[in-house]
């Protein structure tokens, strides 16, 4: 049995959100901070275990943890030692803001996590506290050293790229890759629901970014059939590389290999899509998991083709937080 829709394409991996709650508040995302609202709990580790099982028993091979900010669990080791020992998975990544990551990254490892996602929106420390609220560049930075002294080998570190805010920083994020196997992923602004003036202010397209590399002798890899949503560039007098995430880009859907499980028991076909499907009541014990899986193929099979964001259609999504980005 195989998770697939009516667009022939087949999904192998799911983003699981494990909380709405971060401590961060980038002005792009949470910009008031996060606010706890009066209502159910998220996912308890037992839920997540039986929506991972259902998943990875339909062929799913990557559960990446995220959130809101997952590390802010009290439970997250529990939670990733609980999916990283599932049978079939072959991969738990995490994407997280780098908080506390300096000292946390030998257990996130030893937990059973083996690729991680470090957002960092600036280098200059008066940028990063500005874009956060935090003054933790540097700790962030340092969290980057730790999870290769801890054994990761594939540590990413995300940065959207914000016109007026980093986009003058371009070099020394590539700086970063020149001498060990970084891999620095920029990500095109989305439109979310809270923040369409933001979009207007600081959208830069990612075919800026992708013009300029090339420009500078950098050459786009070919994807592999199961790579995520980043189009690589390589560079020979570079160890590193350069992803793009182009969510603006016409063909972005085309090759989408990914679904979304919210922290509330929601599962989201789209990050832009008009609703989550409720599964929570499917996920109370180990007996119900056949049902999930049957619920699972059905909601998967009615994905659409794509999202409508280029028509400024953001669907319901408030902000990234809110699902699992
Ligand atoms: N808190 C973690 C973090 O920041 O890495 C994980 C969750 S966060 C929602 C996941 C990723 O989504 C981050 O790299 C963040 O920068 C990105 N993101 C959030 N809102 C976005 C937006 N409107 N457009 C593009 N990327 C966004
Ligand atoms: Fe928190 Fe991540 Fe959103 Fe920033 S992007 S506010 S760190 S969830």
């Amino acid at each position: 049995m195989r998770l697939s829709d009516g667009f022939g394409r087949t999904f192998k991996y799911l983003r699981l959100s494990v909380t709405e709650a971060c401590n961060f508040k980038c002005s792009y995302c949470l910009p008031d901070g996060y606010r706890k609202c009066a209502g159910p709990q998220p996912l308890t580790v037992d839920e997540l275990r039986r929506a991972a099982t259902a998943f990875t028993e339909l062929g799913l091979r990557k559960i990446r943890l995220t959130g809101g900010e997952p590390t802010v669990r009290k439970d997250f080791l529990e939670i990733a030692e609980t999916i990283g020992a599932l049978h079939g998975l072959e991969k738990l990544a995490l994407t997280t803001n780098g908080y506390r990551l300096e000292h946390r990254a030998k257990a996130f490892f030893d937990a059973g996590i083996s690729a991680i996602n470090v957002s960092l929106d600036s280098l200059d420390p008066a940028t990063f506290l500005k874009v956060t609220g935090h003054d933790r560049c540097h700790e962030v930075l340092r969290g980057i050293d730790a999870a290769f002294d801890a054994g990761f080998d594939s540590v990413k570190l995300n940065a959207v790229f914000l016109k007026g805010i980093n986009d003058h920083e371009l070099e020394s994020y590539l700086q970063l890759a020149k001498d060990r196997p970084l891999s620095v992923r920029f990500i095109e602004l989305m439109e979310t629901g809270d923040h369409p003036a933001y979009f207007q202010r600081h959208h830069i397209p990612a075919t800026v970014i992708a013009e300029k590399l090339e420009r500078e002798g950098w050459t786009k890899k070919l994807k592999a059939v199961d790579a995520g949503p980043a189009n690589e560039y390589v560079h020979p007098d570079y160890r590193g590389s350069i992803g793009l995430i182009a969510p603006y880009s016409k063909d972005f859907c085309k090759s989408c290999n990914r679904l979304r499980f919210s922290s509330m028991g929601k599962l989201h076909l789209c990050l832009f899509g008009e609703f989550g499907v409720p599964m929570r009541a499917l996920l109370q014990s180990d007996d119900q998991v056949e049902e999930l899986k049957a619920r699972l193929i059905k909601a998967v099979g009615q994905k659409v083709d794509g999202h409508q964001l280029a028509a400024g259609l953001t669907g319901q999504t408030s902000n990234l937080s809110s699902i699992g980005g």
